[in-house]
């Protein structure tokens, strides 16, 4: 038997993209690219200018904005470990070689001093850094980070008691490793960004926009990361075009314009069946007083709601009324309504949103069960769906959040903003039709023989440069193959390149879809493309 046939040929491993992620190809991200370049346009007119911000954070100023009890928080975020670029980190490791070296390499009194010196000093250190507030911790992490100080102290003193002692290096690593875990404990992570107001936000506070003519007008676009259950519509890492509204003042103008400017947008791309749905989810003022009616309602009717619906009578009681479950639509008809119990002032917000809007044309229908996700959001709350989506209809969410930037440490500030999920809006745009066809190229030269490649190179160079797309063969082929590959790539024209046309100076073009053809002079050709396309 071969060697051949025993061995069992190993395959290279095949990979994929991982789960709840995509590839977005051609002809695809041409009608990606439309919409970005129109979201650039509208957004352009309306005055606000682009943000790109990074696309991980402290994992702090997630949990802070969106909300540490919200499910993109607790359940869907992307968190990394150790910054391992954290220089008390490298401080440390540093140090404790050169401790070892000391260690291995020296026995005069000088160098034992030095030693003690610097083993005190690393534990200071350490200690100093054990000093570090905890911010999220659940009782297990803090039990176990208890315990580790304790240890940790403990090992610290048998250390310097016994500078050099035979077991030195054990403890003193186990220390260290000690040290290490308590580190990763309390270290800040960061994430992934799950969305990004929170970012918007920290930007306008970090670069002190607030002293900028307000308000501040931001848009961005790009990835966000949320693990959620992948479906159609829903993925692991998508895409938000998003604008955001900072300053001054919460006129109820403000809002409209900024409804207006996502449904301006939409309009332009040709969007079908966009319906605005808008509420008013009240402030500090009357939320927290209708959302105690609305749990003790809730506990009346406990028992005939399901176990998701049960468990945020306690956490969440607004959600509730998100609920989609059939069982549960009927009671939730009867459950009182925000709108009868916003203040004053949120109910006089709200009135005058509404009157804004219609001002500017802009259809909307309340919907007194409209709450969203996030626990920033406050005031007027709206969300546009589209069709052709099934269940994940919603192409954009929005809502004003003041005082969100307050709490992250910037100055007194209103603020309002919405983030369309691209991918539903693309998805949407392709099921009804509005994406454009694959675009094939505009010329396929079809050239034969060494002269007519130098003066075929030469013609893909100006077509190219008078903005024509323009396929040209790397190789010599017979011109019959070469029309039927121009066909198959959808070009609209074939410019032959022969023995002949180089020597005439005379050009043939042949239009692919009626099959006729004539000869130019350069120029003419040009004058000629440009004329038909
Ligand atoms: P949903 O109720 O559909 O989960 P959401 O309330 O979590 O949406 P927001 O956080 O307000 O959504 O984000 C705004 C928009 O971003 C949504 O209306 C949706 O179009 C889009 N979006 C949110 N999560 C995803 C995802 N996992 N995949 C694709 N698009 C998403
Ligand atoms: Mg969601």
């Amino acid at each position: 038997m071969s060697e051949g046939a025993v061995k069992k040929e190993e395959k290279p491993r095949k990979f994929q993209a991982i789960r709840g992620t995509r590839d977005l190809l051609p002809p695809e991200t041409a009608l990606w690219n439309r919409v970005e370049q129109t979201a650039h346009t509208v957004f352009g007119t309306f005055g606000f200018g682009e943000i790109r911000s990074p696309i991980f954070e402290w994992t702090e100023l997630f949990a802070r904005s969106i909300g540490a009890g919200t499910d993109v928080v607790s359940k869907e975020m992307y968190v990394l470990g150790l910054q391992h670029d954290n220089p008390t980190d490298r401080d440390l490791a540093h140090r404790r070689e050169t401790l070892m070296f000391m260690v291995v390499s020296s026995s005069d009194k000088s160098t034992i001093d030095m030693f003690t010196l610097q083993t005190r000093k690393f534990c200071s250190d350490y200690e100093a850094a054990l000093g570090k507030e905890l911010v999220y911790a659940d009782i297990g992490t803090k039990v176990a980070l208890e315990y580790l100080k304790d240890s940790i102290s403990y090992l610290v003193e048998d250390l310097l008691a016994q500078t050099r002692a035979g077991d030195w290096q054990e403890r003193f690593d186990r220390t260290v490793a000690l040290c290490k875990q308590y580190l990763e404990l309390v270290e800040p992570t960061i994430a992934l960004r799950p969305e990004s107001t929170a970012s918007v936000c920290r930007a306008y506070i970090e670069h002190g926009m607030n002293s900028l003519p307000q308000p501040v007008k931001l848009y961005y676009l790009g990835p966000m990361f949320r693990r959620e259950r992948p479906q159609k519509g829903r993925y692991r890492q998508f895409y938000q075009i998003g604008a955001e509204v900072l300053g001054g003042s919460d006129a109820p103008a403000i809002d409209a314009e900024v409804i207006e400017m996502v449904m301006t947008f939409f309009d332009r791309l040709d969007l079908q069946g966009v319906q605005l749905d808008i509420n008013s989810i009240g402030d500090r003022n009357c939320r927290p007083k209708y959302i105690e009616l609305l749990r003790a309602e809730l506990l009346k009717v406990k028992d005939q709601l399901g176990p998701d619906s049960q468990r945020r009578i306690e956490t969440n009681p607004l959600r509730v009324l998100d609920s989609k479950l059939e069982s549960e639509q009927g009671i939730i008809a009867t459950l009182p309504r925000i709108a009868d119990h916003l203040c004053e002032d949120c109910a006089t917000h709200y009135a005058a949103v509404k009157h804004q809007l219609k001002m500017r044309g802009v259809f909307f229908r309340e919907n007194w069960r409209l709450v969203r996700g996030l626990d920033y959001y406050m005031r007027t709350t709206f969300e546009i769906t589209a069709q052709g989506l099934g269940s994940q209809n919603a192409v954009c969410g929005g809502g004003r959040y003041d005082g969100l930037v307050e709490l992250l440490g910037g100055p007194p500030t209103k603020g309002i903003g919405f983030a369309i999920g691209e991918d539903r809006l693309i998805l949407s745009l392709q099921e009804s039709g509005k994406a454009p066809a694959q675009q094939g190229r505009d010329v396929y030269i079809a050239w034969m023989g060494e002269r007519a490649h130098a003066t075929a190179i030469r013609a893909a160079k100006v077509l190219r440069k008078a903005g024509f797309s323009v396929e040209l063969p790397p190789v010599e082929q017979k011109f019959g193959k070469a029309l039927g590959q121009a066909d198959k790539l959808g070009a609209k024209h074939a410019l032959i390149l022969g023995d002949n046309e180089v020597s005439e100076g005379l050009w043939t073009l042949k239009t692919l879809a009626d099959g006729s053809q004539a000869k130019y002079t350069e120029p003419d050709l040009l004058e000629h493309l440009r004329k038909t396309m």
